[in-house]
């Protein structure tokens, strides 16, 4: 049985006040917060040291700059083919087909540059 409430606060505490750090994780059994001492991170509730994995979400979040920029390349570059396209269409057909495909690529594009805006904007608000 896990303890309780009261115990769990008492032995963080006293935790603290021997000189470990509090972390902002949270034990991933009892979800209490983790300590930092001497260099190992501890659940002092469970009593047993834990390790850190950086978790998935956060993980993705500080890919996205990198995804959104690649996607933008990407666009780019086929908008620029297809712009080619567009110039030597000489059918209505075609040249709907390929506006159509045109239309497609600048929504994506239009999404991704907000995508990126929303992130820095997030990135922004997590430094103040
Ligand atoms: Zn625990």
């Amino acid at each position: 049985m896990q303890p309780g409430e009261n115990e769990r606060v008492r032995r963080i505490a006293a935790a603290i006040k021997s000189g470990a750090k509090l972390r902002t994780e949270v034990c991933p059994v009892c979800g209490s917060p983790l300590v930092e001492m001497r260099g190992e991170v501890r659940c002092v509730v469970c009593d047993r040291p834990v390790v850190i994995v950086r978790d998935e979400a956060e993980a993705g979040r500080a890919m996205y700059p990198y995804v959104l920029s690649a996607l933008e390349e990407v666009v780019v570059a086929k908008l620029e083919e297809l712009t080619r396209v567009l110039a030597g269409a000489a059918e209505p057909e075609e040249v709907g087909r390929v506006s159509d495909a045109i239309d497609r690529l600048l929504a994506v594009l239009r999404k991704g540059i907000e995508l990126e805006e929303l992130v820095r904007k997030r990135e922004e608000q997590g430094k103040g």
